[in-house]
């Protein structure tokens, strides 16, 4: 065998608008190749399957079929015809093969046989389609039937000329993730080759497998490339089959392995233990207008003990929107404080950092704490200011946005970092923090996020973080009552909010997101402003928006605050964090166009005081099957935790997450909602792994991520 890896065919084969098709003349167009379209042969095929991150035997063997076809049987016509919207194998000779010009030019081959006839549609195709396709040739075509003008027909059908009675395919057909001018015959014949050329060995010992129930490695890749006849065909395509299981055993056990190790380096490096619970802490407990609920003291009791640690903390303190995790930020910053560190808090918006600075300064300040605050949007006179007191060592708690990660900042004694709606950041702006300790040691960290993340995804993509949930709200709240109203009904929400204003309510009313334009959504937050104020005669109404200069969103939001304005028009710059108690009222408009737990973050802005709260969501008809489930959930639940479920289920934990965050496609085969015991059984056994057999750990790891776990150690 050539020492040089993939044995592959020199160039794509001809035809990529239908690539499965090259099945039937991929021999022939090899010989033709002068006649090929330029467009992609000029790219040699290994480096268009490289493309795909297909390098090494192994990457080939472990890129898996996303699903199969099944070309083991031939639908009569007549059958097929019946069959609209599925898809179906048919064989037939061609009666009819025309280039037709109306609406467009295209290719249409009349097909039939002894039951009936089909069209063929290709909307694209190369003239030796239409050789290929004569009067009087037999073909056989897959792809999904459609009732057309003519009756049946298939548009971009694969397809291939045979002979009568050319042999059926015995088993299913895998089809593979591919790129642009990557045909499947290529892939296959790729794949074919390396599995040829391949020596395994499992990573897993005979005896660990059989404690698992779980088949070898090399024969559960061979089976998913080329399954036999005789599997069972619904599990194979389900996933469930055990050699589906191996695979995502692996998977999920690499990424166990990668994330916990990627934990126990960070503990290695060291960092300042806080072990005192001063008398800042304790003078500031005492003064609280409040008692914490018991759900805060125990994720306090949590922190106060990794903070103690001279190996920093990485906790994640997850608490639904309300629950108070401000206050347990706060006391943790203070124990820091008691120790003679500094704390840093950023958080994503400057509405909520000043926010925080307003509320925790008030807490602190008279209790003799230094405090600095600092924002991009500071004056450069401001800025140095702050950054002197940050490097002095002065300012015992700082306090801001993005801008405490700039280089600039320099922090004297940095103990602790505190990352506010930790989900808003990127992992590098979270490391950027983190990495302002002295030199060698890492500050102790605690993010906070208000989107909880169901268990199931927090066990896999969070294994290397401690999770504390604060899972309890401060007594006294009502919970949020939600409406979904149409659009059409705007002027009875204006009556409503008319009437609680009046009341001495407060409300919100948030306008849509336009994600295409900013400029467009800024005009329609001015728009309802100027409509809510004409509409609302003696009541005061505020706008707040991203564009306003920092001074004047502060106005505006004190405004509101102090209650002097009722109703306050926003973008969704207050979907974080923003506390006024007194507010009880939310609109949002065009919710359909809202995410789940964007929603949640907005209504989350009310219910934050004793009165009873209301909801409305206003859409615009007709909803898509998404959107009507999104705001199904709203109305019904207002449990944080059930919303993130549905979240998941809804969009996948890639976008759940935010492709920063989740490493990337890190998890290919395993379901999160079905593959749970399969989780359960890689994170055990990655424990034991990596205490007993580095060896073992090693060669998984290679195997499984080879160069992407550089990602997930950040
Ligand atoms: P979130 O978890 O969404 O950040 P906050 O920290 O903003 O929530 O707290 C929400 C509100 O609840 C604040 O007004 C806060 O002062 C109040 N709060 C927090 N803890 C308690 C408590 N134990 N008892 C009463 N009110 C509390
Ligand atoms: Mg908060």
């Amino acid at each position: 065998m050539a020492a040089e890896a993939p044995n592959l065919p020199a160039a794509a084969p001809e035809i990529t608008e239908t690539p499965d098709d090259v099945k039937a003349n991929g021999r022939a167009s090899a010989k033709k190749s002068n006649k090929k379209p330029a467009v992609n042969s000029t790219v040699k095929a290994s480096d268009k399957l490289a493309k795909l991150g297909l390098r090494k035997d192994m990457d080939f063997a472990l890129h898996l079929p996303m699903r199969y076809e099944d070309e083991t049987s031939i639908t009569s016509m007549h059958d097929a015809s019946l069959r609209g919207g599925s898809t179906a194998q048919v064989e037939g000779v061609v009666t009819e093969s025309d280039v037709q010009y109306r609406p467009r030019r295209q290719l249409v081959v009349t097909i039939s046989d002894d039951s009936g006839q089909i069209v063929l549609r290709f909307l694209n195709f190369y003239g030796s389609q239409l050789k290929q396709m004569a009067v009087g040739v037999r073909v056989r075509a897959r792809g999904e039937l459609k009732h057309g003008f003519f009756g049946a027909e298939m548009v971009h059908p694969t397809y291939k000329i045979v002979n009568e009675g050319a042999p059926l395919a015995t088993a299913l057909t895998p089809v593979y993730p591919s790129g642009e001018g990557v045909p499947q015959s290529l892939l296959r014949k790729a794949i074919a080759n390396a599995l040829g050329r391949m020596h395994w060995r499992d990573t897993l010992s005979p005896a660990r497998l059989a404690a698992l129930g779980l088949p070898g490695i090399e024969e559960s890749v061979r089976i998913l490339h080329n399954p036999p006849p005789d599997i069972d065909q619904y599990s194979l395509i389900e996933h469930e089959h055990p050699a589906w299981q191996r695979v995502k055993f692996d998977e999920l056990l690499a990424q166990q392995l990668s994330l916990k190790r990627a934990q126990i380096t960070r503990r290695s490096k060291g960092a300042n233990a806080l072990p005192m619970v001063g008398e800042l802490s304790n003078a500031f407990l005492l003064n609280l207008p409040f008692s914490l609920t018991g759900a805060q003291e125990k994720v306090l009791a949590e922190i106060r003990h990794d903070l103690r640690a001279s190996y920093p903390m990485q906790r994640l303190l997850q608490g639904d929107v309300g629950s108070g995790k401000t206050i347990v930020a706060a006391l943790a910053a203070a124990q820091a404080i008691d120790n003679g560190y500094q704390a840093a808090l950023m958080a994503p918006t400057e509405i909520l950092a000043e926010q925080h600075f307003r509320k925790i300064a008030a807490w602190l300040e008279p209790l003799g704490v230094k405090t600095a605050w600092l924002t991009g949007s500071l004056k450069k006179k401001e800025k140095d200011a702050a950054n002197a007191l940050i490097s002095s060592g002065e300012a015992q708690l700082v306090i801001g946005t993005h801008a405490l990660i700039q280089d600039t900042v320099q922090f004297k004694k940095l103990g602790l970092v505190i990352v506010d709606e930790q989900h808003r950041f990127g992992v590098s702006q979270r490391l950027n923090l983190a990495n302002k300790a002295e030199q060698g040691k890492v500050p102790h960290q605690l993010m906070m996020s208000a989107t909880p993340i169901p268990r199931t995804l927090a066990m896999t993509y969070f294994a290397d973080l401690e999770v504390s949930v604060i899972d309890e709200l401060p007594p006294g709240r009502t919970p949020i009552v939600t409406r979904v109203i149409d659009q059409n009904r705007r002027d009875e929400v204006i009556a409503r909010v008319h009437a609680a204003a009046q009341e001495g309510k407060q409300v919100y009313w948030v306008c849509p997101l336009i994600e295409e334009s900013e400029t467009l959504q800024l005009q329609t937050a001015t728009d309802t402003h100027i409509m809510l104020a004409a509409a609302l005669p003696g009541i005061q109404v505020g706008l707040v928006h991203g564009r306003l200069k920092p001074a004047e969103k502060q106005q505006v939001m004190n405004d509101f605050i102090h209650n002097r304005s009722q109703v306050l028009v926003a973008t969704t710059v207050i979907e974080v964090g923003v506390d006024v108690p007194n507010a009880s009222l939310m609109v949002i408009e065009h919710a359909e166009r809202f995410g789940l737990s964007q929603l949640h973050q907005l209504r989350g802005r009310v219910g934050r005081g004793a009165a009873a709260s209301v909801c409305l969501l206003l859409y615009q008809g007709p909803l898509g099957g998404t959107a009507k489930q999104r705001l199904a959930t709203m109305r019904e639940s207002n449990d944080g935790f059930e919303i993130a479920r549905k979240d998941l289920e809804l969009r996948g934990p890639g976008e759940f997450l935010g492709a920063r965050q989740s490493g990337e496609a890190m998890l290919r085969f395993a379901n999160l909602e079905t593959d749970q015991w399969l989780v359960e059984k890689a994170r055990n056994l990655a424990d034991d792994l990596l205490k007993n057999d580095p060896v073992t750990v090693a060669a998984h790891l290679e195997r499984w991520l080879g160069n992407r776990e550089e990602f997930l150690r950040v």
